[in-house]
């Protein structure tokens, strides 16, 4: 029996186990996905050898600590520093990140994109930033506040702060903050928000599950937009076939995965 958990804090909220032991039951795959609450990140690598795990993936806190614990770092990881997939290979640990090309993916549905603004400054800013250059996409960041820009200024990114941001036209606007999770509150004041909905073709909010207040005006505005369901869906699409050792097409993953969303 191959294990599988997903560390976090918090963590009780996670679908991945839901979506991961569909994929295990329908290809009878002897393995089984479970949640590791972890608080102190530092203990990740200890644990996940403690626990004898096949692999994980990583949630919020602890991707960059994750990052800094592997014996291998692989693909599009390397540039953004932070790892959301964790295999064992012959003994070793080797890390991914498979929100980045997860992201890409969910957002072919909009069409030709030039520009984008992210929307917040955490680790899934960097994530997406970085794999939106990959795809010849300019990425623009805005944060309410300038402590971890210092990431994307070094990257040669054009960044913001609320208070010397103007605004002008980008084609997809990304919020990645994580105003509307437990709260009721928008990323950007509104005001600013309307503008740049009026210039944009399509929004998206990698939040799943719920309809923030962000959404809300989006939907409002008329523009094409989702949520971060496809997102979710894709970037566990390729932890599997990781998990899997390439061993099923990722078409052949991604039909249980996604029908475990109406579960
Ligand atoms: P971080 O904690 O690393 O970053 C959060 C960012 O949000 C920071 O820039 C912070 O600004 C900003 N922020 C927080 N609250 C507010 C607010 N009320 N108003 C404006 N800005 C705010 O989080 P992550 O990047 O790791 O995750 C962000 C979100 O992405 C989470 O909701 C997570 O669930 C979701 N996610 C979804 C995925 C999917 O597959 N759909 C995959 C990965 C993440 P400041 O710097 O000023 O503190």
């Amino acid at each position: 029996m191959n294990l599988f958990t997903i560390f976090g804090d918090p963590v009780s909220h996670s679908r991945s186990p839901l979506m991961h032991n569909s994929v295990f039951k329908s290809l009878e795959i002897k393995a089984c996905y479970s949640r590791t609450h972890l608080s102190d990140g530092s203990q990740l690598r200890n644990i996940f050898f403690a626990k004898g795990l096949s692999g994980a993936n990583v949630t919020v806190p602890h991707k960059e600590a994750a990052y800094a614990q592997c014996d291998e770092i692989r693909g599009i990881a390397q540039e953004i520093k932070a790892v959301n997939t964790l295999v064992l290979e012959k003994g070793r640990l080797i890390g991914y990140n498979t929100d980045a090309d997860g992201f890409m993916s969910a957002i072919q549905s909009f069409g030709e994109i030039k520009t984008a603004l992210i929307l917040g400054a955490g680790g899934t800013a960097r994530a997406l930033s970085i794999a939106l250059r990959h795809g010849e996409i300019t990425p623009t960041i805005l944060n309410r506040s300038k402590g971890r820009l210092d990431y994307f200024l070094r990257e040669g990114f054009e960044c913001f702060e609320w208070d010397d941001f103007t605004v002008k036209p980008y084609d997809l606007i990304i919020n990645t903050t994580s105003a509307g999770l437990s709260d009721n509150e928008l990323p950007i004041p509104r005001s600013l928000l309307t503008e740049l909905l009026e210039q944009a073709k399509g929004a998206i909010d990698v939040i799943y599950g719920k309809e923030t207040p962000y959404l809300r005006e989006v939907k409002i505005s008329g523009l094409p937009y989702k949520d971060g369901s496809d997102m979710l869906l894709a970037q566990g699409v390729l932890a599997s076939y990781l998990f899997l050792e390439g061993k099923f097409p990722l078409t052949t993953i991604e039909v249980p995965m996604k029908h475990s969303f109406i579960l």
